[in-house]
């Protein structure tokens, strides 16, 4: 049976590099000469380790991730870090400080509330959420426990492109949906976290990057397996860890290495969004983007066409001709293209040509 290529846009979890799934693929069942799939290893077990740790520097390098943090994995995606956070960090007799700009933020939110004093510094909810607020412009206390910031509203379609200076206040961010997309200064953040499902690998594994000094601020009450100090002083083999996600994360980041690391990787990013922003901007209001200019997200492009109708219709032309994923987020519809880094830039290409011919003949 042939199978009809697909142009995958879904939000995630989404798009593979194909040359990730085919290297994947060759080595499932006899995972470099153990005569066992990678998954069918133990954990404790060399091959596995070095994998493990190869995954561990690869990230390291690309990020250039500094001495003083560490590289942890952690199951439960990011939505167990909206817990895990407030739990570690949250029981301080301090506040924290959380910038609305989604519904993940959101959530983050809703689970620091319930555990401990937070607060919101910042919301563009009455906005529909289509701006990122001005990093210079936050109002925070100076002695909160952490400011946590969403880099990029996947529902939304928008994206921080400066990050606040936080000076003595640590900053957390849920990149989710933009880590690795570009170079960031790793330095600027406290903690970072990100369910690997958007731009790193399959779902099932969850990386954190944390400045080991707050290792030690953490609550000591907290559950042993709840701790970030115990997935770092055990190299996160504190338990069994999610190995064949781990396994496809680390070949992601060989992947982007490949392709000539996160400058190419931004590169082509902002390549690829270009040809949808470009289509929605000519288009005399035929397709309204979502997102304010210098806001917009390079990962997810969110857009509406003049009424429902028109949308359904849209969409359904645009599954038949193969595109995949296009629908909005059920929260608040429209239409969105999550074009993260493993969606070629033909996919881009070809859903633009796609745009236009629809545009001129339904205008
Ligand atoms: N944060 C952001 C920005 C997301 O986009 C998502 C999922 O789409 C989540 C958190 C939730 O992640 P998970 O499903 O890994 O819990």
């Amino acid at each position: 049976q042939t199978i009809q290529p697909v142009y995958n846009f879904n939000a995630g979890p989404s798009a593979l590099p194909a040359a990730v799934l085919e290297k994947a693929q060759k080595e499932l069942i006899n995972f470099r000469g153990t005569g066992m799939s990678v998954m069918e290893l133990s954990h404790r077990s060399k091959p596995y380790e070095e994998v493990h740790n190869q995954v561990i520097e690869r990230l390291k390098k690309l990020y250039s991730i500094p001495e003083n943090y560490e590289v942890l994995f952690i199951q439960g995606g990011a939505s167990l870090q909206f817990s895990m956070v407030p739990m570690n960090f949250l029981q301080t007799g301090k506040k924290a400080g959380y910038v609305m700009t989604g519904v993940w933020s959101e959530k983050a939110f809703a689970e620091a509330e319930r555990l401990g004093d937070a607060y919101q510094v910042a919301s563009t909810e009455t906005d529909k959420h289509n701006h990122i607020p001005n990093p210079n412009e936050l109002n925070y206390n100076e002695d909160d426990a952490y400011l946590h910031i969403t880099t990029n509203n996947t529902i939304y379609g928008t994206q921080w492109k400066d990050y606040p200076d936080t000076g003595n206040v640590p900053l957390i961010a849920d990149m989710s949906s933009d880590i690795m997309s570009k170079p960031i200064d790793v330095s600027k953040f406290a903690l970072i976290y990100a369910g690997a499902q958007k731009n790193l690998g399959p779902s099932g594994v969850t990386v954190v990057i944390i400045r080991k000094d707050l290792l030690e601020k953490a609550n000591p009450d907290n559950p042993t397996i709840l701790k970030y100090a115990t997935h770092a002083k055990n190299n996160s083999l504190y338990h069994t860890p999610p190995t064949f996600g781990i396994y496809m994360l680390g070949e992601v980041l060989g992947w982007i290495e490949e392709c000539g690391g996160l400058e190419a990787v931004t590169q082509r990013n902002e390549e690829k969004a270009k040809l949808i922003y470009d289509v929605i901007d000519n288009s005399d209001g035929f397709y309204r983007g979502h997102a304010e200019l210098e806001s917009r997200s390079l990962m997810n492009i969110t857009f509406r066409l003049a009424d429902e109708a028109l949308e359904k219709k849209f969409l359904a032309e645009a599954k038949d001709a193969g595109f995949v994923g296009l629908n909005g987020h059920r929260s608040v519809g429209g239409c969105r293209a999550s074009a993260y880094n493993a969606v070629p830039v033909e996919a881009c290409k070809a859903l633009s040509e796609f745009m236009i011919q629809f545009q001129q003949s339904n205008h």
